[in-house]
């Protein structure tokens, strides 16, 4: 009996690999007894949530037994204001990972094609297979997007396209002007689906100002999220800007529910939190430094990236690394997974959490 089951579940599902998320720091303090542990494998924001969304939170903890708000009026008010579009054209999701999970429900059966670029965000595989659809995974160039090659490979039965800006692990971006003549060569029976969850971090000039896009593409979805730049992982609150016919479409396979009451007053109180946002992105932009010079110091190559995040090549294979990394109290991110052996992914941490990994990594690197 317990064999079969899993016979019993679709073919996509029995084929699916779980995601593998960061070690906890409390897992790896049970296992190891380590007493000083930094983690920087999820690309979560080092400054933790800001004092006004603490604040926010103990003042909304009296309405916990009610029911929050379905319809996110307040928070989806305060996006559309600020991104210059309209309520209608907003989806919330518990995190972007659902936006990227509705997309799937709504859109794909078991004839659908989805196509994403390898080395791409491990979330669209899985949201892909376990609705039994097809995935085309399209071979990165120098680690980015082949968008002639993504857009070869459409056929009739394409429905979605994953495009992450920036890619997460890797970190590469794609400018304004390829991503609309991309657009533009997009048949209209299928989606793309603009994975922004860091776009807050880039200052590229010719990083793309996406939302203008809305109104010209009824197949374009952009997905943000409150996650990363906001410092609200735990809280789990994204959104998807899109056409109002796309949202009305979301909306009708979306939990009624599916953001808590917390995550929608404290994602409206960080959208404003101008200040916080400007520090956040400033020790980023300080830390890529410092982490980069250190690489160089240390002879080793990485992926030049826009994010919150850094792939470093180690030219062997991580693994080995990675578990002695993980004895000094360092997690960090192998992205085997992402079919990059020899790479780990350090998220950017406060400056004396990069101080720290910089040692240790350094040590570990003296003994192999
Ligand atoms: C972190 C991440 C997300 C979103 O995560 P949520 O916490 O679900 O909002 C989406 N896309 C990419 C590429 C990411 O790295």
């Amino acid at each position: 009996m317990q064999a079969s089951i899993y016979q019993l579940a679709n073919s996509g599902v029995q084929k699916l690999i779980p995601y593998q998320a960061g070690k906890p720091i409390s897992e790896l303090e049970r296992e190891l007894g380590l007493t000083e542990i930094i983690k920087l494998a999820s690309n979560e924001n080092p400054l933790g949530p800001s004092e006004k969304v603490k604040q926010t939170i103990q003042d909304n903890l009296g309405e916990l037994s009610r029911y929050p708000d379905g319809n996110g009026f307040a928070l989806k008010a305060a996006l559309a204001e600020k991104w210059q579009v309209t309520a209608e054209q907003i989806t919330l999701g518990n995190g972007s990972n659902e936006i990227l999970e509705l997309l799937a429900r709504a859109f794909l059966s078991t004839e659908s094609e989805v196509i994403f670029s390898q080395h791409a965000f491990a979330v669209y595989p899985i949201v892909t297979q376990s609705v039994g659809a097809v995935a085309k995974v399209i071979p990165a160039v120098e680690y980015g997007h082949d968008l002639a090659a993504m857009l070869a490979a459409i056929t009739d039965n394409t429905r979605l396209i994953f495009i992450a800006n920036p890619n997460n692990p890797t970190g590469t971006y794609l400018s304004e002007q390829a991503l609309a003549a991309f657009l533009e060569a997009l048949p209209e029976q299928v989606i793309c689906v603009l994975d922004e969850a860091y776009f807050e971090y880039v200052a590229a000039a010719d990083y793309p100002h996406s939302v203008a896009w809305l109104t010209q593409y009824p197949n374009l979805i952009i997905t943000r999220t409150f996650s990363k730049a906001y410092g609200l992982a735990g809280l789990r609150v994204g959104y998807g800007l899109s056409s109002p016919e796309m949202a009305d479409i979301l909306n009708r396979v979306r939990q009624p529910f599916n953001n808590n009451a917390l995550a929608l007053a404290a994602a409206e109180v960080a959208l404003h939190d101008e200040e916080y946002l400007q520090a956040t992105v400033a020790l980023n932009n300080a830390g890529m430094l410092q982490l980069t010079a250190a690489f160089t110091d240390m002879g080793l190559s990485w992926i030049p990236s826009v994010g919150n995040f850094v792939s470093v090549d180690l030219q062997r294979e991580a693994a080995g690394i990675n578990t002695a990394l993980l004895h000094k109290g360092v997690i960090v991110r192998p992205v085997a997974n992402y079919e990059m052996p020899n790479h780990l992914r350090i998220s950017i941490g406060t400056q004396a959490e990069n101080d720290f990994f910089i040692k240790v990594l350094q040590s570990v690197l003296a003994d192999v």
